[in-house]
């Protein structure tokens, strides 16, 4: 194991923003990740686990601490078993299962991170989500020191929820992810703006079909990350949409000009009220600026850096959009992405 020091830690987010970690290791194995978990507890010193840095704020600070990125890698596959080391990257898995004739997870195409980063938020695009197809997770337990194999049902998953970023945070490093696929199953197609991609189309679609419709539709938002694309300098979404009670919908929905709005059915007969429709409401628009700061030309949801953008500049843009859309419909949105380092 080799731990390097002060490396800046920007070039490892697709924000492209961020300070020093103080250590950083690179893990391509267990006991890499082990040396690691006890090279920083001889130092009394913060540990950080790093995927693909794609739903991470890191300060300008930096981290005072030992950044561990999980760089393991190898996949195998037993009949329709994929276990996936952590460090993989998660859309080329997306592609190979595709391309073996699997399906379940077709509509998370060009999600861009780490296998390892999927079940910590429960990743999810386009009707699907990875609980639907994980079955389970290999960690190392922080509490123990060994290594332990979650089922699915222990995880915890809901709405970009697991145990992993909630109740376990920081308990538990993956390396590993198992998923159960579908061979030869029918392309998922319940999400709207899928089914409306093909609706012109005779032909019902076939699994490679809805993947370049996933990667085309992202591609347009600005959800896909292309080399050289400003409006993808961004953590993705910077906001979960918010579930709240339905009569909290009917009265917002009471006093909108149109009527109606963009929601999802939830848990317990709750709503998931869209975010970027409550942040347009509150004053906001695609392509907003706020010095090298901005919100995304292609999507009200993604906050991002415009160039030469702090963390601080990312911050003051997200302060000012909860603050307004608190102050219009009493709803405080949360952030989606991780916040590493002081703030301040
Ligand atoms: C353009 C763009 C589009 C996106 N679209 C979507 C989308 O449609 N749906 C969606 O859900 N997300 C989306 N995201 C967010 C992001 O891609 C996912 O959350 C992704 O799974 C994060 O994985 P990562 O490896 O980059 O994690 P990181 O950003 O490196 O880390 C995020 C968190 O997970 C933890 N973590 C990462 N790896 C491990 C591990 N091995 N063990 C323990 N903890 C770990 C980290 O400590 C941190 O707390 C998007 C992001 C971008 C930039």
């Amino acid at each position: 194991m080799f731990i390097r020091e002060y490396i800046s830690l920007a070039p490892y987010t697709t924000f492209g923003i961020g300070g020093p970690a103080r250590w950083f290791a690179e893990a391509g194995d267990e006991g890499s990740v082990v040396e690691t978990v006890e090279f920083a507890r001889e130092r009394q010193a913060p540990l950080f686990v790093l995927g693909g840095g794609s739903n991470l704020l890191v300060s300008d600070d930096g981290f005072p601490g030992v950044v561990l990125h999980i760089a393991l890698t190898g996949v195998e596959q037993q009949g329709s078993f994929f276990q996936v080391a952590a460090g993989e990257q998660w859309d080329p898995f997306v592609s190979l299962a595709v391309k073996r004739g699997f399906g379940g997870i077709e509509c998370l195409a060009g999600i861009p991170g780490t296998v390892g980063g999927t079940p910590v938020q429960n990743v999810g695009a386009y009707g699907q989500e990875v609980a639907e197809t994980v079955v389970s997770v290999r960690a190392l337990d922080l509490h123990s020191l060994n290594f332990v194999e979650l089922p699915a049902a222990g995880c915890g998953f809901s709405y970009r929820r697991s145990i992993f970023n909630s109740a376990e945070r920081n308990r538990y490093i993956v390396t590993g992810v198992k998923y159960c696929l579908r061979r030869d199953a029918a392309p998922a197609l319940s999400y709207p703006d899928l089914k409306q991609y093909f609706n012109n189309s005779n032909t019902s679609p076939d699994m490679d079909g809805v993947v370049s419709a996933v990667r085309e539709i992202r591609r347009r938002k600005g959800m896909l990350l292309v080399e050289g694309e400003p409006d993808c300098r961004s953590a993705g979404s910077f906001f979960r949409n918010p579930v709240v009670p339905r009569s909290l919908y009917e009265e917002i929905a009471s006093q909108a000009a149109s009527g109606s709005v963009p929601a999802w059915s939830a848990q317990d007969g709750w709503l998931k009220i869209s975010a970027a429709w409550l942040i347009e409401q509150s004053g906001f628009h695609k392509g907003f600026r706020m010095g090298a700061a901005g919100i995304s030309s292609r999507h009200t949801l993604a906050l991002i850096n415009r160039g030469g953008a702090s963390a601080k500049d990312i911050a003051a843009l997200r302060d000012r959009i909860v603050a307004a859309v608190e102050q219009r419909f009493g709803i405080h949105l949360e952030p989606e992405p991780v916040w590493l380092g002081p703030e301040g």
